[in-house]
């Protein structure tokens, strides 16, 4: 029987992968190889601001030496902005989205968007942004590691879909790739769980389904804040690959992985997994 099971790893490529998104790649990964699904790779590379050169294949290369081989082509987000670029026109033409004036400055202080715009531009007024209309009501899900999750009403109000400099904005591409990819589960670190209500309302409103979601903790430094390429944290190594895979693993709770070379210790680990 083959699983209906897609899963995926979506790296942004603004610096090189570091512990905290190999214990994304590698929870994502067990995931589905231990309900023997495909495991798609996606460079999130539509912020073309925040890439770095060569980030994105320095990437690949070391999900390669890790062991963790995808399915199928990767999907680069600069590619995609036509498919993006449709999806905004398709919203604005059911009024589900909408031109923005605002500048940041208008904005400032605002917790969320005071809804300037919301009923159209004055004559002569150029849109910048555009800003997806959310609806008002709350968005459930039950998440497979956190339980019942209930956004907190109007956290995400009308977040932008396409940026003023032109970037389409993460939270499109996102659900856009992920519905075109077919994906079923999306496992992910919890610093993601805030957008989960945003992803949930596009798809509603693109009439997508939603995927199952699986938001794991997420590893800290020192300091007790997350791992991140902003915050400088250190690289992983392929030379150090079955160290630091053995490190991943426990951090996931995956106990008594042999040490080995590291395409060994996954087929172990992901045979132990479970969410
Ligand atoms: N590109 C995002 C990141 O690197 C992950 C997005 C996602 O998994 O939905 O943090």
């Amino acid at each position: 029987m083959t699983s209906s099971y897609i899963g995926r790893f979506a790296p942004s490529p603004s610096g090189r992968l570091h512990f905290g998104s190999l214990v994304a790649a590698v929870a994502s990964y067990c995931d589905a190889r231990a309900n023997d699904g495909k495991w798609l790779v996606r460079i999130e590379d539509v912020d073309g601001s925040r890439t770095v050169d060569g980030a994105a294949d320095d990437i690949l290369r070391t999900l390669e030496g890790f062991g963790m081989y995808w399915d199928g082509n990767v999907v680069w987000q600069s590619q995609r902005s036509e498919l993006y670029g449709e999806i905004v026109r398709s919203l604005k033409s059911k009024g589900q989205a909408f031109d923005c004036a605002c500048t940041r400055k208008q904005l400032l202080g605002q917790k969320l968007y005071p809804g300037f715009c919301r009923n159209g531009l004055p004559d002569g007024v150029e849109g910048r942004s555009v800003r997806f209309l959310t609806p008002v009501e709350d968005v459930q899900w039950s998440d497979l590691i956190l339980g019942n999750q209930k956004s907190r009403s109007g956290t995400e109000s009308d977040f932008i879909i396409k940026r003023a400099d032109g970037y389409f904005a993460y939270h499109l591409a996102v659900v856009a790739d992920d519905e075109e990819a077919g994906v079923t589960r999306i496992v992910r670190g919890e610093d993601l769980l805030e957008s989960t209500p945003a992803h949930i309302h596009l798809q509603n409103a693109l009439g997508y389904s939603t995927p199952e979601y699986a938001h794991f903790k997420l590893a800290l430094n020192d300091k007790g804040t997350k791992l991140s390429k902003a915050n400088k944290a250190q690289p992983v190594e392929i030379e150090n690959a079955s160290e630091e895979l053995g490190r991943t693993l426990k951090f996931l709770g995956i106990e008594g992985v042999t040490r080995d070379e590291p395409g060994k210790m996954l087929i172990e680990a992901c045979s132990k997994w479970t969410l």
